[in-house]
């Protein structure tokens, strides 16, 4: 099953519109020494000609135009496009839909509360109900798997909460463990999903916002073939840092890369997967490519996620 990450940056980007921060800044003086990236998208080919994509990022439109893949390739309309495995409601994970507005049909798998925040709140998905089959909506389940075009999908409750622009009444109805959710990816046993024919029970754990790691998440890991784990702050504080932010990163929902209780010290003893980070956010110093902190990662045996990335399960 080939994965490829279109996008591998947190939300707004790298380098961010309106941030000179010393990254951002470097890299547009183009003194730095790392790629720039677009906000957080996956897609894997689910069969011949066929691909889904993991959320639908606000850069969908150039992260198709930078994937042959994803081109269309029969007559005037046509997607190779299926699929869309939405993890939340936040702009980052969900605007992209309506950059697929063009008359093509497509199946839509979110949780209930996230189809109904953005259906029934948000008028402008009005775009993607103007002809009958155009976004066809299916629930995740949270509690049992679920198939999505040749691939065996499970969804994990995440700690984050619902967009900040939902109102109070949709609020106190929505299920707050439908909120945000990790995914746990693998080709469907018994299928080829791809010209490699892949050996059944390879799994790609999608988790870019992660707030801590219980023992049975650790062990969930360590069946686990692929990580694609939270990358987005290197330190608690370095979000606190920011204008206008003013939290932590564990207040955020995310667990820093460094420090005892990050991401490096907790998953150190899981050795026998691929380990890499994603949903990088433009502050962290692992994206310059000759700092200290990158190489504390890769010596850690962790990879940094770049776009165009491609991963075989
Ligand atoms: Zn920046």
């Amino acid at each position: 099953m080939r994965v490829k990450v279109l996008g591998s940056a947190a939300g707004g980007g790298f380098p961010q519109w309106n941030c000179a921060c010393s990254n951002c800044r470097r890299l547009r003086e183009g003194r730095f020494s790392g790629v720039g990236r677009t906000q957080t998208q996956l897609a894997w080919q689910s069969g011949p000609g066929r691909w889904t994509l993991l959320n639908a990022s606000p850069d969908l439109r150039a992260q198709i135009e930078a994937t042959p893949e994803l081109w269309p390739q029969d007559g005037n309309r046509h997607s190779p496009i299926s699929d869309v495995v939405l993890t939340g409601a936040e702009v980052d994970q969900a605007v992209g839909l309506l950059l697929l507005r063009e008359f093509h049909s497509f199946r839509v798998h979110a949780t209930r509360s996230v189809r109904r925040i953005l259906t029934e709140d948000n008028s402008m998905f009005g775009v993607l109900r103007r002809f009958a089959g155009q976004a066809c909506w299916q629930d995740i389940p949270l509690d049992a798997a679920f198939s999505v075009d040749g691939a065996r999908l499970e969804a994990l409750s995440l700690a984050g909460s619902f967009p900040g622009f939902i109102g109070g009444a949709r609020s106190a109805e929505s299920d707050p463990a439908e909120a945000v959710i990790g995914l746990f990816i693998a080709p469907e046993s018994g299928r080829a999903v791809a010209a490699v024919s892949s050996p059944p029970g390879k799994t790609l754990a999608f988790l870019p916002g992660v707030g801590s790691i219980p023992g049975s998440l650790f062990e969930r890991l360590r069946q686990c073939d692929v990580l694609l784990f939270d990358g987005t702050f290197w330190s608690d504080e370095e979000p606190a840092r920011i204008p206008g932010i003013g939290k932590t990163a564990s207040q955020m929902g995310h667990m820093p890369i460094s420090g005892p209780r990050g991401t490096l010290a907790s998953l150190a003893g899981l050795d026998g997967s691929r380990k890499i980070f994603i949903h990088i956010n433009n502050t962290n110093p692992i994206l310059d490519e000759e700092s200290a902190e990158h190489r504390a990662v890769r010596d850690a045996g962790w990879e940094v996620a770049r776009d165009g990335m491609e991963i075989t399960l």
